[in-house]
């Protein structure tokens, strides 16, 4: 049995049944019996049951968005942007009739056609964090289910009861039993999951080691993986970038979501002293200027992080960069908000002078810290996230078209942000990073997705007119085009 707790107050106000391979076993028994008639309805009529199932999440948006901050800490309006961002993954499987289009060459020989089409990998899994509890699920299966798997989630234990109403709300949209379920647990549950012979695909979200891990046994066990893992994404900012701009992206990235995402921006790389003089000026004022609020209050930038024990591991990395010779700007630490003063609170923490060889530089912090590492050319600038051990995300703050290009096409980073903070790529684009950020083949959403959930059949077809093939020893040769 697990806690689920409110992080506004610290205190718990859900327990969570962790299942292990008995309960995993009963879900697979129903994803099988489901699974073939699903896959024999015509795509289009997938794609109603995801049409149907959008219409119902956005019905149920405000009450949806209130369990979900109140399981995770971040305020309602994230909280609602962490469901519409699912949802238009789920309008991008809706057209998913259109996505499985083969591809069909005529006339590949004398009389022989080719055409390959694209067919459901059977049960699929997906093993999903807290930070996104709506939208990560979404991702996987939105479009998992529309191509005709079934599909088992394994949310995270800290929230997990939005997963669990989104799959209600699937199975109310028309789905057949089976084809959506959600089974919850720890490592217990993961491991029987990678390890069950009739579970042939999984997309995993969450730490680095655990998705390298996550990865490696998964592989071994013959299956299809996809393994993302954490982030340290950085943001460039060139002389010439507009700061007021930079300023204002900057604080929304660094601290929203008191930084639980792996999209933010909890490093900023100034090009020149100048710039880093400018910018610091007036990076302090506004984020002094943040409010760090419960969860519901309308008007507070960000709310608690998600439990004790990562408020702990997010100021023992404050105390760690001081340690190091690092300049604490801003010091968020200690934070205790009146009438709340169990919860998990973080202030805004601002901190400059940090360098490449820092640990604190070097590993994800994941809560509401800004480091400030200055670089003296484009050039260094370039070299710092494509060396650091992430690769998920990265942004470029500049007015300069030709240094915007340079920088996009040498970065050794997956999505790439030009003037956007958080390069997070629309539904129908691909998501997913390069390096310890992601293991495995295949992206999220858009058509790398609509790939991983699928295999290829490739088929050669001959209609022989009559006039005979090859015989005799032609036979024996491997067959060309001639
Ligand atoms: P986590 O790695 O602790 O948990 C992720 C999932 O793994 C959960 O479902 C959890 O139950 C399970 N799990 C936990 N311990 C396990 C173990 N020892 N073995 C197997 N499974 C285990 O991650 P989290 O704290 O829930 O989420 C935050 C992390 O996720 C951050 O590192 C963040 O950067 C990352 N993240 C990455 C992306 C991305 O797309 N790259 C997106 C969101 C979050």
């Amino acid at each position: 049995m697990g806690d689920v707790f409110d992080p506004n107050r610290g205190e718990v106000q859900a327990r969570v049944v962790l299942g292990d391979r008995s309960v995993l076993d009963r879900a697979i028994a129903h994803a099988r019996a489901a699974q073939p008639a699903w896959a024999a309805l015509n795509p289009q009529r997938r794609a109603r049951v995801l049409f149907r199932f959008k219409e119902l999440v956005e019905a149920q948006m405000d009450e949806l968005a209130h369990l979900l901050s109140s399981e995770h800490g971040k305020v309602i309006a994230d909280a609602r942007g962490d469901i519409q961002r699912g949802l238009e993954v789920v309008e991008f499987a809706c057209g998913i009739p259109h996505a499985l289009k083969g591809e069909y060459t005529q006339g590949a020989g004398p009389g022989i056609d080719v055409f390959s089409m694209r067919q459901p990998i059977g049960i699929g899994a997906g093993i999903t964090p807290f930070n996104f509890p709506a939208m990560i699920p979404m991702w996987m299966f939105a479009v998992a289910t529309a191509v005709g798997n079934a599909f088992i989630l394994k949310p995270s234990e800290r929230d997990p009861s939005v997963p669990v109403r989104l799959a209600e709300l699937f199975l109310e949209a028309g789905a057949p039993e089976g084809v959506l379920q959600v089974v919850h647990g720890d490592r217990e549950m993961v491991e029987a999951i990678l390890d069950h012979p009739d579970i042939a695909a999984v997309s995993f979200v969450g730490s680095s080691d655990i998705a390298h891990e996550v990865y490696r046994r998964g592989a071994a066990a013959g299956k299809r993986v996809q393994a993302m893992g954490g982030a340290k994404n950085h943001g460039i900012v060139m002389p010439d970038a507009d700061l007021d701009q930079v300023v204002n992206d900057l604080t929304g990235a660094a601290f929203g979501s008191a930084g639980e995402r792996c999209m933010a921006l909890p490093v900023v790389v100034p090009v020149g002293e100048e710039t880093a003089e400018r910018l610091r000026a007036r990076l302090i004022p506004a984020i002094e200027a943040l409010r760090v609020g419960v969860s519901t209050d309308a008007n507070a930038h960000y709310g608690p992080v998600v439990s004790s024990e990562h408020k702990a591991r997010v100021e023992g990395w404050i105390a760690k960069s001081a340690e190091e010779g690092a300049e604490i700007v801003v010091d968020g630490r200690g934070l205790v908000l009146q009438g709340h003063e169990g919860g998990w609170f973080v202030g805004p923490t601002l901190i400059d002078r940090v360098t490449p060889e820092m640990r604190s530089y070097h590993e994800e912090i994941f809560g509401p810290v800004l480091q400030i590492v200055r670089a003296q050319t484009f050039e260094e600038a370039v070299a710092l996230p494509s060396r650091h051990q992430y690769g998920n995300g990265v942004a470029i703050f500049t007015r300069n078209g030709h240094a915007a290009r340079e920088f996009a096409s040498r970065v050794d980073v997956g999505m790439v942000g030009i003037n956007v903070p958080i390069p997070v790529p629309v539904a129908y684009h691909s998501f997913g990073g390069w390096k310890r950020s992601a293991f495995g083949d295949a992206n999220q959403h858009g058509m790398e997705g609509v790939r991983f959930w699928t295999r290829v059949k490739t088929v050669t077809q001959r209609w022989p007119d009559g006039s005979g093939g090859a015989t005799g020893h032609d036979a024996f040769v491997i067959p060309t085009m001639g």
